[in-house]
């Protein structure tokens, strides 16, 4: 499972999604299309979050609705330093 979750969020930058630079779809839809089930911290709050994310019916990264999403998915995903 791990080296397929890797494989799909390395074909996202592959075809342009970048890490800081629009939506956050690489690690978003990793874990949307591939969640943690035995990720200890793993919770459904965080997949459902991933997958609206992933999704991307944002505006725009810099929407509200997005940032407040993105802030929330980082803290409950452990990628605090993301939300930055
Ligand atoms: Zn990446």
């Amino acid at each position: 499972m791990e080296l397929k979750r890797t494989i799909f969020h390395e074909n996202l930058h592959n075809l342009g999604y970048r890490h800081g630079d629009g939506i956050e779809f690489p690690y978003t839809c990793e874990a949307s299309c591939f969640p943690y089930k035995d990720k200890e911290n793993d919770s459904q709050s965080e997949s459902l979050l991933a997958c609206k994310i992933c999704n991307g019916d944002y505006p725009s990264e810099e929407s509200i609705d997005y940032l407040n999403d993105f802030v929330e998915y980082s803290d409950l995903s452990y990628k605090r330093s993301q939300s930055y």
